[in-house]
């Protein structure tokens, strides 16, 4: 140590400094939305860095996305001064998953190469399975399987783990059988799934104590950002990594905020914070209470809302950016979705004349078909835009087949790949051929490809079908000569051509299929930052947003749960509806626990924003193609007065009258007042909680058609009354 104080200590405040500074032993940071976590965390790097305790790869850092992983290793490398030799152990759960099973792999039977599986490749996957066994694949979804074996993942929970009650509500009782069957045919294809990136490793450090002893050695910190959103699999392999035996010192630390706990449909478990300080005894536990985000009346929003929240760890924020010219945050109305985009979009240009970037705007939305409009709105404005983390690229049509052929040249044993595009373009090779191939090749446990290099031998194919597939055979094997010395980018193209991939889209006459050339052609333009082929296909495994141009000026449009841990001077968050925001699948499915969770969910909206944060909601929208009303979410009836201000009304929503508005305060404002001192100011508790309240997900009643709805739309609500 010793020395002059480096300049990435001076300003962070005593709280701050002592959790970059505490590197012996546990450390967990427990502290709201701005308060510097993140930060905390790149200058402790930093600091182990500087001060020569560690090599970077020795150390452990996980992120919540790739995005925020990239990121870290910019703001560390300004902080040391550009010096970092990379820093191979900084990545999120699944990055690090895959990096320890191409190392380890073999230890669960992966040989290298092997292929990670995507959701629709599962899906395929365990349909033939329920095929297989004779079940009836309509009763027994595969997709519903496929959730259910994620679930189990999520809690660690191998076929040999699942509790009985689980194992026998899928296909009769043989829930575990096909969990058992998936798992089997995973390891004959030489393939694992995003869940067993962590169940793996798991496994494998478990299974050897000496390799785990050797990573003990090797990860001298390790460190966690969006804590509270780790699930059990993740705490597990957490703990194996970070307990060391008894008498050394766990250099672990990881920071969160219980209020921003937003993923526990997919398995995320809060308690994991309070678990920490069990599992990690004498844990120092450090509060960071000084915000350093955003206004104080974002802030006082914010504070005001989540506060409506029972099960919280509780924390005091504040901040001390109150500046006369700050604005409140301002709720809008709008007619209908469109409208919505529209009026945002002149916000957005407003801006844009007194010279703000778009690059410092946001627009948050809790579902991601809300996206559409804005992009439809964006595109005939002229108004750059990135969608991050949204309906990517990636999992386009086009660019799944594109994938799937590149994915067999470099990996022959991929079966799912193989029977993609084995038909596609169609060559005559239909469901006979695939069937004939697929009993071959189960019969000898040999992948397809190769199957088929046999059957073409024999006479079990009819002629046409073996001229075709020898035809199809003699194509890859040329590819897959290439692959060692043709340059990645030009074999690519090089095989959509051959294949006859491109002429299929260059021939249809479809609405789509020009994009989808286009998009063809972005593929391979995509694959240009990448040294090989294998490292474009784990990127793309991996579902990286890395497609957007990280140069041009542009709003970002993305979903809430996209949002974590980002900031931007200017937040847009559209659709504040009943039954959209707070979302109808939470409240049905969870209850309270999952009005509780989409209440964080706009907490984290809220607390993106630096200086201004717009709320938006409409009192229309179409969905299945019906129009129907919406009432204005019950988190608007949550904010505080003090903070918040209702925008002048947008001028063509007054000619409509507002049939659609019930109880909340925001119909009884006449005219839509610019302040909340106006009666009705509290919705009725009835209404709260409510259940089986009516909404724009149910109200099938009130649908109306976009054409000739005008006064007379949809009047009075049938919910008030109950
Ligand atoms: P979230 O909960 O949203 O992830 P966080 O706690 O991780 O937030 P950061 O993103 O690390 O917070 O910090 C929020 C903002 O405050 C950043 O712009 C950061 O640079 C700034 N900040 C944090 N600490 C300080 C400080 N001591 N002085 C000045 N700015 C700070
Ligand atoms: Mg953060």
């Amino acid at each position: 140590d010793g020395g002059k104080r480096p300049d990435y200590l001076a300003g962070l405040n005593p709280e701050q400094t002592e959790a970059v500074e505490t590197l012996e032993g546990p450390v967990l940071v427990l502290a709201g939305a701005g308060t510097g976590k993140t930060r905390v965390l790149t200058t402790r790097i930093a600091h182990i860095l500087n001060t020569g305790r560690a090599f970077p790869s020795q150390i452990l850092a996980v992120t919540f996305t790739n995005k925020a992983a990239r990121e870290m290793k910019e703001r560390i490398a300004l902080l040391v001064g550009g010096a970092v030799e990379g820093m191979p152990w900084l990545g999120t759960f699944h990055s690090i998953g895959v990096k320890l099973l191409r190392r380890h792999g073999e230890l669960v039977g992966l040989s290298s190469g092997f292929t990670i599986l995507d959701t629709d490749d599962v899906v395929r996957l365990i349909k033939q399975l329920i095929q297989a066994e004779g079940l009836d694949d309509k009763r027994w979804p595969a997709k519903q399987f496929a959730g259910m074996i994620d679930t189990w993942k999520n809690k660690g929970l191998g076929p040999a783990d699942i509790p009985e009650g689980d194992a026998r509500a899928f296909a009769n009782g043989r829930g575990r059988d096909l969990y058992f069957a998936y798992q089997n045919r995973l390891s004959t294809l030489n393939a694992c799934d995003f869940g067993d990136l962590l169940m793996h490793p798991i496994a494998i450090f478990r299974k050897n104590p000496d390799l785990l002893k050797e990573y003990h050695g090797r990860f001298r910190y390790i460190l966690v950002d969006e804590y509270q959103d780790t699930n059990t699999a993740q705490y597990m392999w957490l703990r194996l990594l970070a307990q060391r035996t008894k008498g050394e010192p766990q250099n672990v630390c990881c920071v969160g905020d219980d209020d921003q706990s937003i993923y526990g449909w997919r398995g995320a478990e809060v308690d994991n914070i309070l678990r920490f300080e069990k599992d990690f005894p004498g844990a120092k536990v450090i509060k960071l209470e000084r915000n350093y985000r955003s206004t104080e009346h974002i802030l006082g929003a914010a504070a005001h809302l989540i506060a409506h929240n029972e099960g919280r760890l509780g924390k005091t924020l504040f901040t001390d950016r109150a500046d006369p010219d700050d604005v409140k945050v301002q709720v809008h109305a709008s007619w209908d979705s469109e409208e919505e985009a529209r009026a945002i979009g002149e916000e957005i240009e407003q801006l844009q004349r007194n010279k703000h970037l778009l690059n410092d705007m946001a627009i948050l939305v809790r579902a991601s078909f809300q996206m559409r409009e804005f992009e439809d709105r964006f595109v005939t404005l002229g108004l750059n835009y990135r969608v991050i983390g949204g309906p990517r690229f990636y999992e386009r049509l086009e660019i799944r087949d594109a994938m799937a052929y590149f994915r067999l040249v470099a990996q022959p044993a991929d079966d799912l790949a193989f029977e993609r595009i084995i038909n596609t373009p169609k060559r005559g090779l239909g469901d006979t051929t695939v069937r004939a191939l697929h009993d071959y090749a189960r019969a000898r446990d040999i992948p397809m490809l190769a199957a088929a290099a046999d059957i073409i031998e024999t006479d079990e194919l009819k002629p046409k079908a073996r001229k075709a597939l020898f035809d199809v055979i003699q194509s890859f094997r040329r590819w897959q000569e290439l692959l060692e010395n043709t340059p990645h980018t030009e074999l690519a193209e090089q095989i959509l051509e051959e294949s006859g991939y491109t002429d299929m889209w260059k021939n249809d006459k479809s609405a789509e299929a020009p994009g989808r050339l286009e998009n063809l052609k972005e593929l391979i333009r995509s694959m240009e930052s990448f040294e090989s082929m294998r490292g474009f296909l784990e990127h793309v495994s991996l579902v990286m947003d890395a497609e957007t141009n990280e140069n041009l000026d542009a709003v970002s449009i993305m979903t809430l749960h996209s949002a974590k841990g980002l900031e931007f001077d200017t937040v847009f968050l559209p659709g504040w509806e009943e039954g959209l925001f707070p979302h109808q699948r939470s409240l049905d499915e969870s209850g309270r626990a999952g009005l509780e969770e989409e209440r964080r969910l706009a907490y984290v909206g809220i607390t993106r924003a630096k200086r201004r944060c717009h709320i938006w909601f409409v009192s229309n929208r179409r969905i299945h193609g019906l129009w129907q009303s919406t009432l204005p979410s019950r988190f608007l009836d949550e904010l505080p007065e003090t903070h918040v201000e209702v925008a002048e009304m947008e001028q063509s929503y007054g000619g409509y009258g507002r049939g659609g508005y019930g109880q909340s305060r925001f119909d009884k404002a006449e005219p839509f007042a610019n302040s909340y001192s106006t009666p009705g100011w509290k919705r009725a508790q009835a209404n709260k909680n409510d259940a089986t309240r009516d909404n724009w997900g149910s109200r099938s009643g009130h649908a109306v058609e976009r054409i000739g709805y005008g006064e007379s739309g949809p009047k009075g609500r049938t919910i008030d009354g109950e």
